[in-house]
């Protein structure tokens, strides 16, 4: 089973003559950056552990955001999202399309807000900038001509690389940055934190400092960023072109020091997934028993209990709970929920209140699930049933299971002011009885607001 991720939008900022000069070439265009990003994303935000901190992502968003209104994006509007992933080691990516993932071993490692907003304006250089296409496109170049990649491509670049590539392992050739997009992104860096009035010498000094650094503890950063020559040198170099080194440049606020603290003191999750993009690690075996003690969730349009050993998914109206090793790669190289709940909340066209509004949206809700699962049948329903009071509909489908074998979905929709409510339970059919009670359990806790 996949579900998707959530947004933020932005507006467009002035343009800068920086981006004429870089531009680099490319065959996919803008909008393939979005949804080739946006896919990537969805997966990375499936199999990278969460910090489950809320305001720590909206003090990222807050950040990303001081730096996007600076940031020369040639007029495009992409849909900046920021996430704090639980994991220590010093790194940040974003992929094409704006889609910034931000480890929380990164956040430690800074000094000040100037050092992390150096390298959040890095990153998102590297969006404005299209390194992630532009650098797939010199590498589908080279391995296949011109000719042919052109062909390929054909007005749907990204889901050609995508069916080749498998959606995650995509995210490593979106990443593996050349060391002159590497200079690039720096100068713009400079400039986008000159612009918003901090440090500019910010960036180069945090890179200075792991490259000091790196022999005890060796920064994953660079393994995606290799660092160019003369890196601190060309940063100096264009703070002097920009006016020389600002009198009251921002370098830290309280807001950066309390998400600091509150980053420092989040347990770090258990380790069955890696953080480093390679994938879920195989579980060694069965999921273990569900937890008979419930955590809350809240989301804008109910609250739900899921057993408090289960770990939480993404966020907002578009959440899945799972225990450990519930989540798993799929044969096609995406991620698969193989235990668990994925509930969401997907707007509907017309009147809620229709006739035939929840037959209707639940039967589109089904299509959509069939496309990206290809196998799923209906195999028992729908029927009628209630949840918290309200009208809904259960219905009963199978599906290949990514831990292999069969798999039982059962999917219960109800129709709300805020779209059509889906709760989609899975297990291994073999296992289905064990985990029937804890679905039955969870269902029953769902509380609509009023
Ligand atoms: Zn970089």
């Amino acid at each position: 089973m996949r579900s998707s991720g959530r947004r933020i939008g932005t507006g467009h900022s002035p343009f800068r003559i920086a981006a004429v000069i870089f531009s680099a070439w490319n065959l996919f265009s803008p909008q393939d950056d979005i949804k080739l990003g946006k896919e990537v994303a969805t997966d990375a935000e499936g199999q990278l552990p969460s910090c489950n901190a809320p305001r720590v992502d909206a003090y990222l968003t807050e950040l990303g955001r001081k730096l996007i209104a600076k940031l020369p994006t040639g007029g495009v509007q992409y849909p900046f999202e920021f996430h704090c992933v639980n994991a220590k080691e010093i790194n940040a990516f974003a992929l094409p399309g704006g889609f910034v993932f931000v480890n929380r071993g990164l956040i430690q490692a800074s000094d000040n807000e100037a050092q992390l907003a150096g390298v959040l304006a890095h990153e998102l250089s590297h969006v404005a900038l299209r390194h992630g296409t532009s650098e797939a496109t010199k590498a589908k170049a080279a391995q296949l001509g011109v000719d042919v990649i052109d062909t390929l491509l054909g007005g749907n670049a990204g889901g050609a690389l995508l069916t080749e590539l498998g959606r995650f392992s995509a995210g490593g050739v979106l990443l593996r940055y050349s060391r002159s997009a590497e200079t690039q992104a720096d100068v713009m860096g400079t400039q986008v934190l000159y612009d918003s009035g901090y440090d500019p010498r910010a960036l180069a000094q945090f890179f200075q400092k792991l490259e000091a650094e790196k022999d005890q503890n060796p920064p994953e950063f660079f393994s995606d960023h290799p660092n160019p020559e003369h890196r601190v040198e060309r940063v100096e170099q264009e703070i002097v072109k920009l006016g020389g080194q600002p009198k009251k440049a921002k370098k830290d606020s309280a807001e950066f020091e309390e998400t600091k603290r509150e980053v420092a003191a989040l347990p770090l999750p258990r380790k069955e997934m890696t953080a480093s993009g390679s994938g879920p690690v195989p579980p060694a075996g069965p999921p273990p028993a569900p937890s008979s003690n419930y955590a809350d969730y809240q989301a804008g349009a109910y609250t739900v209990k899921y057993p408090d050993n289960w770990r939480k998914y993404g966020d907002k109206d578009d959440v899945s709970f799972a225990p450990d090793g519930g989540v798993m790669e799929t044969q096609d190289g995406h991620a698969g929920l193989a235990y668990g709940i994925i509930v969401s909340v997907t707007k509907t066209p017309g009147d809620a209140g229709a006739e035939k509004a929840l037959e209707n949206a639940t039967q589109q809700f089904i299509a959509t699930m069939q496309k990206d699962n290809p196998k799923m049948k209906i195999v028992r329903g729908p029927g009628r049933v209630r949840l918290n009071g309200e009208p809904g509909l259960s219905t009963y489908l199978s599906n290949e299971s990514p831990a292999g074998g069969e798999e039982t979905d059962w999917l219960i929709t109800v129709i709300r002011p805020e779209g059509l409510v889906s709760f989609v339970c899975a297990a291994p059919t073999n296992d289905y009885d064990k985990y029937d009670h804890v679905f039955a359990a969870v269902l029953d806790s769902v509380r609509f607001q009023k």
